[in-house]
This record gives structure tokens, C-alpha cells and sequence, in this order.
């Protein structure tokens, strides 16, 4: 057997790994889009390390961009096997490639747009289209939580609950082996965190052989979740109620969208939400919330027990949802206090882009981060403090205050993600890869699981591959 890193190598978006079986048999764990603004993320979307055409079958853990939004791509330049994730996966996933294809074009029209303008030849075309996604659902199976099923012969797949998005599960893989022990090999695909609103608690994978792993969050420890209520709501106060200013939330359409929106709701059926007009301006979160409503599966038992008197966790009086383009400008012209809260989350594109221009240099307003942000996107450099962004080309002064809560992170910080592995038998685990995390917490998170007792941990580079041989 061979693994080969062919993203989130040392980095924490694009998660893409091929593994290879002793018979040649390729499956690939994930198939994510590269997330940043740097030259680099153009070579990696547009060109893969192996031909898609030689890939036999498509494992996915979760619906984020990241993990899923290649995956047009994939099957328009020759992959016909089958795309398995969990149910609430592939509805979610036929979301957010639809919304992915659309924000490609739109930025290829744009860039186009400019080209002209300045005499250049308007040749940038989209990575792929709206009709690429639809077609690329026709290989999607969705399968259930906890079942084994069967990829081929001698080869099946687990996913268990890792509490990190709506439908996002590790993946197990059981490869049979004539007469030998079969080789569990495991991919964490993003690890959650326990106690946190809406999701179940990540779930442990077991008897692994082999272990691919993320480490967004080496050497961290966010705040807890309670704290974060009273935060919010002091941000809130000082922002909406004192400055009369507005609060703009850039935030993932799919999970810490929800999770907000959950939190505030809870906040006004306690009576502690101010009257403020809150706008939720995002088509996608819109349509996410539907498949939310259509997987009661992965919901924690506070919420089901919380919808028994609120039947929708996603909806109060004075939060508005927004699809149309036209209502979304209306908000440039919207006068006094209000909460935004729009996608995407990195700030890389869609329709907070637009809110960031209009609020960004205004000291009453409030950018509250809520989330991590890739390396040289416009969300990392507001997120670390820059003064003045660029943002389509134009200088930005930034007055508005910044604020970061990153506990609203999907990703379990070091303690966590090292709780989520304590069940591991150390002997039998022979290798532990680590992906999904910059090098400084790649390396701090690898002291720690030394530390923790586990043996043989990598950090590979993109492209790097490893020849597995496990023991009889
Ligand atoms: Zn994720």
C-alpha cells in the first residue's frame, strides 16, 4: 500500500490524499479546493498530481470547500468512480459546489471585467461550472453513520460522527488481506469539539493501523463555549447599542453560520437580545439550513430537546434571511444598528466582500472574526490587525474595531483533538500523518502526541509519499 499527500500538506486547506492498494485499487480521501489568494492556490486548483481518470473511488469526510470543492473538477476531467460520504455529506455538498461553481464564475467575469479594462486579454476562465457540479452529483452515495460499507471486495468504509460540521465524519477504512489480519487505516477528515451547539460530540475511531490526522490547532486551547455567549452579547451591546454601529460576522453559510444564528436565538427566547435587525444575507445559508432540518441524525440531544418549544432553532422575529442580490444591496443603504452576518468566512469572496467595503472604515462598526483564516486571504490580514486591506483592488483604511472569538472554531484545539485520539493502541498504530495545519502547530502538535505515547509521526510535504507495510 502507498498513501501520497497531494494537499493540505503542511497547510491547511486543498485536503486531498491518495491511497493506493496492493492491487492497485486508488482511492482518494477528499478532494478539497486550495482557499487562498496567493499564486500558489492557482497552480494547485488547476492542475492535479495524478490523473483523475486512474482514481477508482472518492471517500469524502465533509461538505466544507475545502474537502468537497474540487470535486467538479474531478469528474469533468475524467474520474467516473463513486463520491462516498454520510447522507447529510452529499446534501450539503450538491449546496455548497452549486454556490462554489457560481462565486468561480462570477470572479472569472470580474477578472475578465478588469483585463479589458486595462488592455489585457480577457482569458480567465472559471475552474468550473454550475453545469460541472450539477453533473458531478450524479456520483455522490450517501450512506449512514456507523455502517460498513462495502467500497469493493475486501475493501470498506466506516464514518463516524466528528462532530466538526453538519454530516462531517472520520473515515475508516478496512482492508481485508488473504489470510492476515485486515489494516484499519483512519483519516480523521477535520476533528470538532465536544459540548459545542447543534453537533454531537466527535466520536473516536478505533483499532486504527495507520492514521492520516488534521492539526489546525497544535499548541492551542480556545476559550469555552459559555463564555463566548457573554462575549457575543457585550460585543453586541457595545457595537449595536452604544456606537449605533453595525456588526458584520463574516462566517462559513454551512455550520458557524447556524451556530450563531442559534446562539442569538436562544438569547431571544431568553429575552436577553436587544432589538436589532439581524440579516443573515447569504442564499447558501439559506439552503444549508434546509438540509439541517432534513438530518435530525446529527443533531445533539439539546437541540432536539430545545426544538420541542421552538420547533425552528434557526429563526426569531427579528432575523431577517436573504437570497435575492437586490434585498442584499439594500443593506449598503441600511441607516443605523444591525447585525450582518455573510459568507465567506476567509473573506475571500461572496457577498461579505461587498459588506466589508461599505463598513470596513467606519470606527462605529464592529468585524467580528469567527473563525481561522488561510494564510493571504483578506480574513487573515484583518484578523491579524492590518490597517489598510486591499480589497478588489482598491486600499481600505480599517477603522472599524476587529474582534476575534475563536472559539466558534469547528477545529478542537490540542487538548481536545488529543482526547479524540486517547483510545488509540499506541503499538498497533504504526504511523500517524500529519495534514491540515500550518508547520509551527504541526510541529507543536507532534511534540504533544510524542509526548502522549504515540510513535512514528510524520509531517509530509505536498506530493510526498510513503510506502506502507503493514505487519502480518
Ligand atoms: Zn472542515
Amino acid at each position: 500500500m502507498k498513501i501520497q499527500f497531494c494537499g493540505a500538506a503542511q497547510t491547511v486547506t486543498g485536503s486531498c490524499h491518495l491511497l493506493t492498494l496492493d492491487d492497485d485499487f486508488k482511492i482518494l480521501l477528499d478532494c478539497g479546493l486550495y482557499q487562498g489568494r496567493d499564486e500558489e492556490f492557482e497552480d494547485f486548483n488547476a492542475n492535479w498530481i495524478f490523473d483523475p481518470s486512474d482514481i477508482d473511488c472518492l471517500v469524502l469526510s465533509h461538505a466544507h470547500i475545502d474537502h468537497c470543492g474540487r470535486i467538479p473538477k474531478l469528474v469533468k476531467d475524467g474520474f467516473r468512480g463513486e463520491i462516498i460520504c454520510t447522507s447529510a455529506t452529499r446534501d450539503l455538498s450538491a449546496v455548497m459546489l452549486i454556490d462554489s461553481a457560481k462565486i468561480q464564475e462570477s470572479d472569472a467575469y470580474y477578472t475578465n471585467r478588469r483585463n479589458k479594462k486595462k488592455g489585457l486579454p480577457p482569458d480567465a476562465k472559471p475552474l468550473y461550472t454550475h453545469e460541472d457540479a450539477y453533473d458531478s452529483l450524479q456520483g455522490f452515495v450517501g450512506i449512514s453513520y456507523e455502517q460498513w460499507h462495502m467500497i469493493k471486495e475486501g475493501v470498506s468504509v466506516q464514518f463516524k460522527d466528528s462532530g466538526h460540521i453538519f454530516g462531517s465524519a472520520s473515515v475508516t477504512l478496512k482492508i481485508e488481506r488473504n489470510g492476515k489480519n485486515p489494516v484499519y487505516f483512519g483519516f480523521s477528515g477535520d476533528i470538532g469539539r465536544p459540548d459545542r451547539p447543534i453537533l454531537k460530540d466527535p466520536l473516536p475511531m478505533e483499532n486504527l493501523d495507520y492514521l492520516i490526522c488534521e492539526s489546525t490547532y497544535g499548541g492551542k486551547k480556545h476559550n469555552q463555549l459559555p463564555q463566548d455567549v457573554e462575549d457575543l452579547l457585550q460585543i453586541i451591546e457595545e457595537t449595536c447599542i452604544k456606537n449605533k454601529g453595525k456588526l458584520i460576522i463574516p462566517a462559513f453559510s454551512v455550520g458557524r453560520t447556524q451556530e450563531i444564528v442559534h446562539t442569538l436565538d436562544k438569547l431571544e427566547t431568553e429575552g436577553r437580545l436587544p432589538e436589532i435587525p439581524v440579516f443573515v444575507d447569504s442564499p447558501m445559508a439559506v439552503n444549508a439550513t434546509e438540509v439541517f432540518r432534513l438530518h435530525p441524525e446529527c443533531f445533539d440531544s439539546d437541540i432536539l430537546e430545545y426544538m420541542i418549544d421552538d420547533p425552528n432553532p434557526f429563526r426569531f422575529n427579528d432575523l431577517k434571511y436573504i437570497r435575492k442580490t437586490e434585498d442584499s444591496k439594500k443593506l449598503n443603504y441600511l441607516e443605523g444598528a444591525a447585525i450582518i452576518i455573510s459568507a465567506s468566512g476567509m473573506m475571500t469572496g461572496g457577498r461579505i466582500v461587498h459588506h466589508l467595503i461599505n463598513n470596513i472604515e467606519d470606527p462605529r462598526n464592529t468585524i467580528l472574526v469567527v473563525g481561522f483564516c488561510a494564510p493571504h486571504t483578506l480574513g487573515a490580514k484583518i484578523r491579524r490587525g492590518d490597517k489598510k486591506v486591499r480589497i478588489f483592488g482598491v486600499e481600505r483604511k480599517v477603522n472599524a474595531k476587529v474582534k476575534i472569538m475563536d472559539s466558534y472554531s469547528a477545529h478542537g484545539d490540542e487538548g481536545e483533538m488529543l482526547d479524540y485520539l486517547s483510545n488509540l493502541d499506541r503499538n498497533k498504530l504504526k504511523n500517524i500523518f500529519l495534514v491540515h495545519g500550518d508547520i509551527d502547530r504541526q510541529e507543536k502538535f507532534k511534540e504533544a502526541l510524542k509526548k502522549d505515547g504515540f510513535r512514528s509521526i510524520e509531517i509530509p510535504e505536498l506530493g510526498d509519499k510513503y510506502e506502507l507495510t503493514p505487519e502480518s
